[in-house]
């Protein structure tokens, strides 16, 4: 049974539609991460999970019970908000058991869950603190030590890291990574930061304009996006989406464009040029020497970034910006022509019409010796 099923769910406010038709389950105990850019319905969705918000249309299903229409204390799930959303006048430990106190829990048993969860989250020091005596950190586990006192059915979470410097933010990440798999629950969480999506999660949904683009694992939207919007919102810098031309001499594709001429190792009838998006990720672009024997692109170089450990340079192909990304040195000089290696197995394709991927039957024949 699914642990979470959203069933055709909208939203709209006034002409404006948030939420658009969505339909997607979860396994027990996942961690599924709501990812997308401003706007597109990820608050929404979840606050419609929650019951904060009611849907347009549609069913949430939770353990295979229909709580839709339940308001947000029968449906047994916690919510974490992005500004924790704490008392400010309580001490930490105040904090901590107030949901049980609302529900009426004998005093002992809040006590001693309370000190159950602190040790859980290494917040036994602080509990007599208030949130303005604790970093950002220490107010983001003491909201999940509110969530998790109830031991609820799942947690749903609000760019819950959003306030935290990246340090910090890369920490908290490493702990909830622990925490969802000490307590065996379904996490929901929204964000826009892809790193979060591609770290924590067992799932990702990506959503643009209300609805979903893809749903998958972090490694199946990564190595195979279903669209451009996907390719494109995915990785740092993103994939690289080149505008060409796609056509087959005798049966053989190829794609151009300028600074581009690439054989494909695929075959199909491609009578009609189409335009499509050459999708390559900055990792998978090598810089070789001008007269190197296989595939390659060629451009030119303009900027070159030092991460530290690895190095992204921008070049232009023609007029289209790309990246390119390696251990450091990179061995590219801005202003330099460049000649860059690329594997054609790890090619993306899109259609330039509707950007969603394209891809071959299995009896295409890999027609190809690199
Ligand atoms: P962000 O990352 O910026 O928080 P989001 O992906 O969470 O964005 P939502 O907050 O769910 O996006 O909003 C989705 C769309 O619905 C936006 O166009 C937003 O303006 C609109 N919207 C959200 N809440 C309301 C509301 N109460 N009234 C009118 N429009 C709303």
């Amino acid at each position: 049974m699914a642990a979470l099923e959203l069933d055709g769910i909208s939203r709209h406010f006034g002409d404006t539609t948030a939420v658009s038709d969505i339909s997607l389950s979860t396994e027990a105990n996942e961690f599924l991460v709501l990812l997308g850019p401003s706007g597109c319905g990820k608050t929404t969705l979840l606050r419609m999970i929650a019951g904060l918000l009611e849907p347009s249309a549609g069913r949430i299903l939770v353990d295979g019970d229909d709580v839709t229409t339940r308001p947000p204390r029968d449906r047994d799930l916690a919510m974490v908000f992005q500004n924790y959303a704490l008392y400010p006048h309580l001490t930490v430990e105040k904090n901590l058991g107030f949901g049980l106190g609302v529900r009426h829990m004998p005093k002992k048993s809040i006590g001693r869950r309370v000190s159950e969860v602190a040790d859980l989250l290494d917040l036994g020091p602080l509990l007599r603190r208030r949130p303005k005596e604790l970093s950002g950190g220490q107010r983001q586990r003491v909201a999940l030590g509110r969530a998790m006192v109830r031991e609820p059915r799942a947690f749903l979470m609000d760019e819950p890291l959003s306030n935290l410097d990246a340090k910090l933010r890369a920490s908290t990440r490493t702990e909830l990574i622990s925490l969802h798999r000490r307590l065996d629950t379904t996490f929901v969480y929204v964000t826009h930061d892809q790193i979060d999506a591609m770290t924590m999660a067992t799932r990702v949904a990506v959503l643009n304009a209300g609805r979903v683009e893809q749903y998958g694992t972090p490694v199946e939207i990564y190595d195979e996006p279903a669209t451009a919007f996907v390719a494109g919102f995915m990785g740092s810098p993103p994939m690289n989406l080149i505008p060409a031309e796609l056509c087959s001499d005798d049966g053989q594709l190829a794609v151009r464009a300028p600074g581009v001429d690439l054989v494909l190792p695929m075959i199909g009838d491609e009578s009609e040029k189409r335009a499509v998006l050459l999708g390559i990720r900055p990792e998978h672009l090598v810089p070789v020497s001008a007269n190197h024997p296989g595939p390659t692109l060629r451009g030119r170089v303009d900027i070159v970034e030092n991460l530290g450990s690895e190095e992204v340079a921008d070049c232009l192909l023609g007029e289209t910006r790309i990246s390119v990304r390696g251990p450091r040195p990179i061995g590219l000089t801005s202003g330099q022509s460049t000649t860059l290696a690329v594997d054609p197995e790890r090619i993306h394709l899109f259609s330039a019409q509707s950007g969603r991927r394209l891809t071959w039957q299995s009896e295409s024949v890999p027609a190809l010796a690199l």
